[in-house]
């Protein structure tokens, strides 16, 4: 899922500068899930947001705001509401808040920041464990992935820094080579460690990435 955090509502009434009404839209997926675009995150920004002197001409929370004919469908729906407003602000990702950029008329704002995709281990903890790159190597590696959990991404690890198991760009952190040594040994398949791996191929990871019909990425 995608892990966001709201932003300040300094910086939210800077980019709405001008702007008198505004019409709120939640996520009741991932951003439910963070916090930070639910229904008691939207209730809340409602009250601050007329509190500073705006007009609230409504709120809804989309399913997936980046479902974007489900998107599409609900903000036909509120029409009405929407028709009155200046502003839209999106608490979702930033792929939510796209999609209900491109489907309404009016000026729409993001009151979240996206940080990355995360799992998440229990209530409120999420880790970003893969960060997407287009070509997964970790079945090289015991499962554990070098590309996002290593600090520096070493296909080729560790880089002898690490202290007590954690990792030395940031000791609040397990060194994911560390893990990838215990897993694989776990495993008996520490021969694979003693093969050397080409530098990854980043090309794999074009963006903006799209795929149609499972079949085409670019
Ligand atoms: S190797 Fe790439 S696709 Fe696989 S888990 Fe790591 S970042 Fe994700
Ligand atoms: S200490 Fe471990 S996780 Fe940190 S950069 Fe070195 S090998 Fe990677």
């Amino acid at each position: 899922m995608i892990i966001t955090k709201q932003k300040s509502l300094d910086e939210i009434l800077g980019m709405m500068e001008g702007k008198k009404s505004v019409f709120i839209v939640g996520c009741g997926e991932c951003a439910t899930t963070c916090r930070t675009g639910g229904e008691k995150e939207a209730a809340e920004m409602s009250a601050k947001l007329i509190e500073k002197g705006k007009t609230v001409t409504g709120s809804v929370i989309i399913t997936a705001p980046c479902l974007e004919l489900d998107t599409r469908r609900v903000l036909r729906q509120n029409k009405d509401a929407i028709e009155k407003t200046e502003a839209i602000l999106v608490l979702a990702c930033g792929a939510g808040t796209q999609s209900v950029a491109e489907a309404a008329i009016c000026n729409v704002y993001p009151g979240c920041d996206s940080l990355f995709l995360g799992n998440v281990f229990r209530h409120q903890h999420f880790y970003e464990k893969c960060s997407t790159c287009g070509e997964c190597v970790i079945g090289y590696y015991g499962g554990i992935c070098p590309v996002t959990r290593c600090s520096k991404s070493l296909l080729n690890g560790p880089c002898g820094g690490s202290m007590q198991g954690k990792c030395e760009v940031d000791n609040k952190k397990e060194c994911a080579w560390i893990m990838i040594y215990e897993r694989m040994k776990k495993t008996n398949s520490l021969d694979n460690l003693t093969k050397v791996f080409p530098a990854k191929n980043h090309s794999a990871g074009t963006s903006p990435g799209m795929v149609i019909n499972a079949g085409i990425r670019g």
